[in-house]
């Protein structure tokens, strides 16, 4: 027998009338545009051009309680992540076996090494991350977290504009009622205002903010928001963009360890790229990678930031007795615990062995994840039996984790995509949250601590993965119910 599946309330009564739906679409369509809630096609790329991001029509609901629940716990996350990323023996045991197998998380675990045995030549660490979370139906409504990014944490800039997106929305439908619902969001200008602080600690004000980029950037939009919005915060700040072939064709160390390329001294690194491996097409990257965390540049992520980001130490921090390692008061360490579902390592221990069983008994309750970011890596449901009989006896099982599926509740609505229908279809949908949270710190202190803004990602509830840039998920505000 199917199990009914719960649903939120509708925030409006849907469905709207085909002739409401197809001038609203048309005009929206355009306001996204024209407000840049926008990336760069896919299928036709051109620089010349931009499509419209997809996005939500009407906002979906979200509990009021858990939205603010997961507010208040951000500073708690980034505090949490601060210290994990500074505990060399925790690191390194939670990423023992993993970084055997696994390629790209071993060579970044030696750039860690390598720069930990030299002495690192910059200390303060800045962390722009992104703490991801779904409504889990299965303990009752609370929130669950999906996983905490701590490299090129994105939509701080589109995810903005959004939230004046639906605002004009509902005026459209004459709703003004409903817009003390959606709450105000200022994320864009609380992560650039966290690379300033970093500019300054750096203090050479002749110094650039560098943006790593792809060699091609769709998203290009919500990086952009970013560069402006820190010109606009500082009018003398100026950006530049290179890729990690760029910066290992050209990019050197000064003499007190200064990032220089093209002319320009760099003051602070953010990694929009070098998230996955094929960021990196050769040693070369590699290369540079290392030479920027040589350097005095603050980096966002430093390299133990970006390994504190990896889904194995996600799993290792759900074990007993771990997060307790990290924060000293018993209320931190309930907050953080409520929002941790099962996460199990594949390690060939017992442990792993249990947690092997339990998916090969029932895979539909889990998601099997590889060390991955960017979305689309994960396995699920049926599949997730062959992957398991496949590397069962093999030493690539250690590279993965088996984390408890979350079953977030169903809404209703409208999904708008470019080249879709100019009137679309009612279907449900499920919805993550981000929220986003700006830390400054180095070993022994932590100079800024902040939760800084939101973003929500809805795709259809048959979808098992909802990354807006890869193209499953659409644009949304949470409506507070
Ligand atoms: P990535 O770093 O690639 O974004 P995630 O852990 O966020 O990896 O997984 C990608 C997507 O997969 C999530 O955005 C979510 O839609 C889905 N997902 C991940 N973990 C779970 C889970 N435990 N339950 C349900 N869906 C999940
Ligand atoms: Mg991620
Ligand atoms: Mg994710």
């Amino acid at each position: 027998m199917a199990v009914e599946i719960p649903r939120l309330p509708h925030t409006l009564p849907l469905p709207l009338k085909d002739d409401v739906l197809l001038e609203l679409v048309d005009k929206t369509k355009d306001w996204a545009l024209m407000h840049g809630a926008a990336m760069r096609s896919k299928a036709n790329f051109s620089k010349d051009s931009l499509n419209f991001a997809p996005f939500v029509l009407v906002p979906s609901a979200f509990p009021r309680k858990e939205f603010y629940k997961a507010v208040q716990l951000q500073q708690i996350l980034n505090e949490l992540m601060h210290r994990v990323a500074h505990n060399r023996e925790f690191l390194t045991k939670s990423l023992k076996e993993t970084i055997q197998v696994d390629e790209f998380t071993g060579n970044l675990f030696k750039i860690y090494e390598t720069v930990q045995d030299e002495g690192v030549s910059q200390r303060v660490s800045l962390g722009l991350l992104r703490s991801d979370y779904m409504v889990h139906t299965g303990s009752k409504g609370k929130i669950k977290q999906v996983e905490i990014n701590t490299i090129a944490s994105s939509f701080g800039g589109i995810g903005q504009a959004i939230v004046h997106f639906n605002r004009f929305v509902l005026q459209e439908l004459n709703h003004h009622e409903m817009l003390v619902n959606l709450p105000d969001n200022n994320a864009l200008e609380g992560l650039c205002s966290g690379m300033l602080e970093a500019w300054k600690i750096y203090g050479d004000s002749k110094a650039a903010i560098l943006f790593i980029i792809e060699d091609v950037t769709y998203n290009i939009c919500d990086q952009r928001f970013h560069e402006f919005e820190l010109r606009r915060l500082n009018p003398y700040v100026k950006v530049i963009r290179r890729t990690l072939t760029d910066m290992a064709q050209r990019a050197k160390l000064g003499p007190d360890n200064e990032l220089l390329i093209d002319g320009y001294a760099v003051s602070v690194v953010y990694f929009r790229a070098g998230y996955e491996p094929g960021h990196y097409h050769s040693q070369k990257e590699w290369d540079a990678r290392l030479l920027i965390e040589r350097s005095q540049a603050i980096k966002s992520p430093s390299i133990h930031y970006h390994l504190a980001g990896t889904k194995k130490v996600q799993q290792a921090l759900a074990r007993p007795g771990a997060i307790e390692m990290f924060l000293g008061e018993a209320s931190k360490i309930e907050a953080v615990k409520e929002i941790f579902t099962g996460l199990y390592s594949l390690d060939f221990d017992e442990f792993g062995d249990q947690a092997i069983q339990m998916a090969l008994d029932a895979p539909e309750r889990f998601v099997l994840k590889p060390q991955r970011e960017g979305g689309g890596n994960n396995i699920y449901g049926k599949e997730i039996r062959d992957a398991i009989l496949k590397m069962k006896d093999s030493r690539e099982r250690t590279a993965w984790i088996l984390m408890e599926r979350i079953n977030p509740p169903l809404s209703t609505g409208y999904i708008v995509r470019p080249g879709g229908p100019d009137i679309p279809e009612l279907v449900d949908l499920v919805s993550e949250l981000g929220i986003f949270g700006v830390i400054i710190g180095d070993s022994t202190k932590i100079y800024s601590n902040r939760q800084v803004g939101h973003m929500l990602r809805t795709k259809v509830s048959t979808a098992n993965e909802g990354g807006v840039a890869a193209g499953l998920g659409a644009l949304d505000s949470p409506y507070l119910i």
